[in-house]
Parts: structure tokens; sequence; C-alpha cells
């Protein structure tokens, strides 16, 4: 496990666990290392519950995505076949509606993002893993990322927008949230913990 400390224009200390379990630090300029230190001293429980939480979470986010193999050409194609028959009528249904019209769809075996629309180029991508989620919270997605083909940035007009096409998204991103969460031995609730404090 490594800290680091990162000074910047803040009025407190605060930390928090980054993947893989390290603690980044973030102290005020011109703040004596000692304090900073102490500090760091001083939250140590914390720091082993919140790694603990960290390490779990992580555990079931790959029971998750474990899932659905891709590590094969066959598999990938496979299930970029079965997410295409999936996601088509939706984006037909939904564009139709919104008058929008994106330039290319494509699928692909990706991590960290359900959805990634191209503004520039109006083409959207959708992760394979989208395949373990039910119905309702893909076209969620879908609507989500049509959206972006009318507003880039997620502000007020964006969940506007996400309102009038799809009333139920904050349903569907709470429901798409949980099936991770659920996954895996180690399954638990939803966390409603931030990982970041305060000092005294
Ligand atoms: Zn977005």
């Amino acid at each position: 496990m490594a800290i680091e400390v990162t000074y910047r224009w803040t009025r407190r200390l605060s930390m928090r666990i980054v993947k893989g379990g390290d603690v980044h630090v973030s102290a005020p300029f011109g703040m004596p290392k000692a304090e900073v230190v102490r500090f760091i001293k001083e939250h140590r429980d914390w720091i082993v519950k919140a790694r603990k939480k960290t390490d779990e979470r992580q555990k079931r986010r790959a029971a998750f995505y474990d899932q659905l193999p891709l590590q094969t050409k066959t598999q990938k194609q496979e299930a970029a076949s079965r997410l295409q028959a999936l996601i088509e009528p939706m984006v037909e249904k939904h564009a139709g509606i919104m008058g929008v019209k994106p330039a290319a769809i494509r699928y692909k075996p990706m991590i960290s993002r359900w959805g990634v629309c191209n503004i520039k180029d109006k083409s959207i991508s959708f992760s394979s893993y989208l395949l373990l989620l039910p119905a309702w919270c893909v076209e969620h997605i879908v609507v989500h990322e049509l959206c972006h083909l009318l507003e880039p940035h997620h502000n007020i007009h964006f969940y506007g927008l996400m309102d009038k096409y799809f009333p139920r998204w904050k349903e569907a991103r709470k429901k798409t949230l949980e099936n991770i969460w659920m996954c895996g031995e180690n399954a638990l609730p939803l966390p409603t913990t931030i990982t970041e404090l305060t000092p005294n």
C-alpha cells in the first residue's frame, strides 16, 4: 500500500482510497508535513476499513464481469452480435422519437463504461457487458447515449431530456448499479458512505 500526498488549493485535509488500495491524501498548500503525517496516523482505522471496503467492491465488480467471458475472438463476436440484436431495435425506436441519428453504432468489450458517445463523429459505442443487465436498464443506457447527441454534458438540460425520453431513468440507473453491487459471494447492499473525511 502506498500513501500519496497532493498539495492543492483546499482548506482541509481529506483522503480517499484509490484503485488497488492506495491512499491519496489532499492537503492544503503550505501545511507542514508533520501535520499531514499526524492526520494519516490518526485515521489508521478508517484507512483499514475503507481499504477492505474497496477490496470487496472490486471483487464484486470482478464477479459481475466474469459472468460474461470475453477472452476469445469467438466469445467477443458472439457477444457483439447478441448485443446488436438487443440494441438495434432500441436505438431505432428511440432515435426516431428523439429525432436524432447516430452515424455509427459499435459494440466493444468495455469494462469501465456502459456506453460512450463521440459527439464529433456522432458515433456511439456500447459495452458488451450490457448483456448482463435487464433489458430495461440497457434501454436506459441507449437513451442516455442518444441524449448526448442533443446535449454533450451531464447538465440540467441533459437530465431534462432523460425525464422526457426515459422517465424512469433514475430507477434504471439504481438498478444498473445494484446489478454490480449484488454480485458475487460478498454481495452487500448499496453503500451509503462517502470515502472522504474531514479532520476534527
Ligand atoms: Zn453520459
